[in-house]
This record gives structure tokens, sequence and C-alpha cells, in this order.
């Protein structure tokens, strides 16, 4: 229902999810949408970004229409192409807390410098780190002024996943009183169908599902189940675990095609524990790295959905 998934958040004692979330539009009425920048200089820009065509009308996942689901036609320079990595939460205001009390931000960060280092490594020259300071609401508005100024080509946003509060429980860790929950694990990908690019931040968000199944990853399921509450959300394509969140202020507000990435769930304690080698940062900085440079090959586009 659209009102459901129109709801915005409150921010949650953990502040899980608090740094993405929260949009000024009111409930129950879509957010107006952003105006096109200045044309960008890649290819994509032929095709103007269409108001998406996604049912609401269930949360389970839903049905796009044909268009919406083939490849945006991209075509960069890598050594120019501007990806900007935004760091999810801020030093003041840390996100998630793992079941083993270390904060979500510590997470991207590191995930994120890897991502940095292995698209670097592979000639995409102007990727750019964005770490944000302060508190969680004005982080947001400064990470997508600083996306916008920059004229980034992309955006993607590097988070951990937790649970609602919920569904947390009890343990003791290293002496010390503690929070987990087993009970989800893995990936998602989010975009705003109210991004001036939807149709384009789609198609990315698509490749990097894509990538991270190709890796041997699942994504995370529990979002489509009415469990969630206000965080239930509408998936877009079952494959490959891309989901809708239309509200989040750095997808919606950024004037580029824009993509969350919950790269695996901290509050779980098995997958925190994988989350936190270089080992997984590895695979997960791979298959974004991938994800780019099909994204950036137009060979891709004619060889059309893979
Ligand atoms: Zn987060």
């Amino acid at each position: 229902m659209a009102a459901l998934v129109l709801l915005p958040m409150e921010v949650s004692e953990a502040g899980w999810l608090s740094d993405v979330s929260k949009s000024p539009s009111k409930p129950g009425k879509s957010p107006k949408r952003v105006a096109s920048p200045k044309p960008a200089t890649s290819a994509k820009s032929a095709a103007k970004p269409k108001r998406h065509t996604v049912k609401l009308a269930a949360l389970g996942p839903v049905a796009l229409s044909p268009s919406a689901l083939k490849p945006v036609a991209t075509k960069c320079d890598p050594q120019k192409f501007r990806i900007v990595l935004d760091v999810g939460h801020t030093a003041d205001s840390e996100g998630a807390i793992s079941a083993r009390n270390v904060a979500e931000f510590l997470f991207n960060l590191r995930l994120a410098r890897r991502i940095e280092e292995k698209l670097k490594a592979e000639g995409f020259a102007a990727t750019r780190l964005l770490v944000t300071e302060g508190k969680a609401r004005p982080s947001l508005v400064r990470r997508v002024d600083a996306a916008n100024k920059l004229q980034a080509d992309l955006f993607l946003s590097i988070h951990h996943d937790s649970v609602p509060n919920s569904f947390l429980e009890n343990w003791e860790f290293e002496g010390k009183k503690s929070h987990f929950s087993d009970r989800f694990s893995g990936y998602s990908v989010f975009v705003s169908r109210d991004n001036p690019d939807f149709k384009t931040s789609l198609s990315f968000a698509e490749l990097v599902g894509k990538e991270m199944k190709a890796e041997g990853l699942q994504y995370a399921q529990q979002y489509t189940q009415p469990i969630m509450g206000r965080y239930q959300h509408p998936l877009l394509n079952r494959e490959t675990g891309v989901y809708s969140y239309d509200q989040l202020i750095v997808l919606r507000k950024t004037r580029m095609p824009a993509v969350l990435l919950e790269a695996g769930s901290i509050i779980n304690r098995d997958e925190e524990l994988k989350m936190e080698s270089p080992e997984r940062r590895d695979i997960i900085s791979s298959g974004v790295t991938a994800a780019v440079k099909e994204f950036c090959d137009p060979r891709w586009a004619i060889l059309g959905p893979l």
C-alpha cells in the first residue's frame, strides 16, 4: 500500500538507518521531482528519466514495466567518471551498533576505502570517498550537497544492516551486555523512484545486485515481510535483491544516479565476523567494481540484460 511505503521513518534508538532515513515529505504524498542537472557528458542523459511505473499495490515482488528493466545505455571514460563513495553515518552519529559493539560507521569506512582502492586500481581515477562529519540529520544534507557540487556521475552510499529494535536479543560479549539478532542476513540494494534519474539508478543497482549474487552472496529478504513494519519496502527485482526506498534523502535529492548498498548484517553474529574480514571486503569491493565497469561499458547495453 502506497501509504505504508511512503511513511517517513523515525530515527530508531539504535540509530539504525537513521542517517539515511527521513525526508521532509509528508506521509502519503509523493515528493516533487527534483529538476535534472545540466546535461551529463555521458550518453546516459540521452535516456530521459521517466516517471516510474512500479505498482505499489503489493509489497511483495512488484512488476516493473519491461522498459524499466532495460539497461540504460551508459558510456564513460573511467579516468573522468566521478563516482562518489558515500561513507554512511558519521563519527558523531555512528549508525547501527554491531553484535560485538562495533559502530557501523567503522564498517562503512573500511569497506568504502577498499572499494575506492579497487576502483582506482581499475582506472577510475576520479573516484571520491565522501566522509561526512556532524550529527545525523545535517550530515544528510551535507553529503547530498557535496555530491551535487562535485557533479558526480554516480553516487553509491555504503552501509551495513541491522534490525528494528524490537528484534534485538540480549547476550554478553567480552563481559558487556550486548545485543544481537541472528534472524536475518545478507546484502540489499536500494534505489529511490524519486531520484531524478531513477532509470539509471535502477540499472546500476541491478548490476550491483547481480555482481553480489555472482560472488555467491545472498540478499536480505525480510524487507518485504509485514513484520518489518515501517521498514517494509517493495522488492523491485527478486533475482538481484533491489528494493525501492523512495524517501531516502541521499537517494532522492542527489542530482545523479544514486544507489545505497547495505553490504551485510552486523547485528547477525556470524555475518558480523564475515563482514569484519578483509576477504569479505575484497569480495564485495570486487563485485562493486565489476558493476561499475559494466555500467561504464557500452557493450553491456548492446548485449542487453545478462
Ligand atoms: Zn546505515
